[in-house]
């Protein structure tokens, strides 16, 4: 059943159904998400976060890869990527490998990432009405926490890769890498709740193709950059955004 159904139906509890088969998009306009009067019941929703260039308003691995790389592979590397000639996993271990950092100086570069302001009422709105939140990301829990430190954020649950230093070399180890979805690196969709063991609302926000795979498994998309694309070529409804006030706006006006 869809949302629209759920709409006509005024009904707030949730029938049985398939994963993804809530699409918001026709449904509400973002311009106008709530002229039928449907609220989303939050407490019965988990709600996850892409991190780079979603949390962030850009990519942080593309940065440092950009930033700290001692030579200019990681540009063939990213190609083999988006043309999915390599999975996500390849290309991180592939572009790290010619990184070169020291842990200091990397600590006082994550100080100067500044995530969007909205991050932190979306959270706060979110946890009051018990939604579940958590950050599904190919980045490490060490770049992601240090952000959201920086940043005044606490207790956000992160499902990433890891990182390791080695004198000024960086590793990254991938413990949710999943040999059925060789394109992730982190497989972002294993995190989202099991159907019929924890029937929840899933709501995915990200931005890219290491999105695709979990969005395209969520009841409601916000999407932008590459994963909008993706969407649209797909005729896959998703609700486009740029920044995370429209996902603020947009949950709150929906939201019961
Ligand atoms: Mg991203
Ligand atoms: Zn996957």
């Amino acid at each position: 059943m869809s949302i629209k159904a759920l709409l006509i139906n005024d009904k707030y509890s949730l029938p049985k159904r398939k994963r993804g088969s809530l699409e918001a998009n026709t449904v509400y306009p973002a311009k106008n998400p709530n002229k039928n009067n449907y609220k989303l019941p939050l407490s019965e929703c988990a709600v996850f976060f892409d991190f780079d260039n979603t949390i962030t308003p850009f990519d942080v691995i593309d940065d440092i890869v950009e930033r700290f790389s001692i030579n200019k592979k990681w540009h063939k590397i990213e190609k083999d990527w988006k043309n999915g000639k390599i999975g996500s996993k390849e290309c991180l271990e592939r572009q790290f490998n010619e990184v070169r950092i020291k842990k200091a100086e990397f600590i006082r570069y994550l100080s100067t990432i500044k995530i969007d302001k909205y991050f932190s009422k979306i959270l706060t709105f979110l946890k009051r009405r018990e939604a579940s939140v958590c950050i599904v990301s190919d980045s490490s829990s060490f770049i992601i926490n240090n952000i959201l430190k920086n940043n005044g954020i606490k207790g956000v649950k992160i499902y990433s890769n890891r990182l390791k230093f080695n004198k000024d070399k960086l590793f990254l180890d991938f413990p949710h890498f999943n040999k059925r979805c060789p394109k992730c690196a982190n497989c972002k969709k294993s995190h989202l709740p099991k159907i019929g063991i924890d029937d929840k609302i899933t709501i995915y926000i990200g931005d890219g193709i290491s999105d695709i795979c979990a969005a395209g498994c969520a009841d409601i998309v916000f999407a932008k950059a590459s994963l909008l694309k993706h969407f649209r070529k797909q005729k896959r409804k998703c609700i486009k955004f740029d920044t995370l006030a429209v996902v603020y706006n947009y949950l709150k006006e929906i939201a019961q």
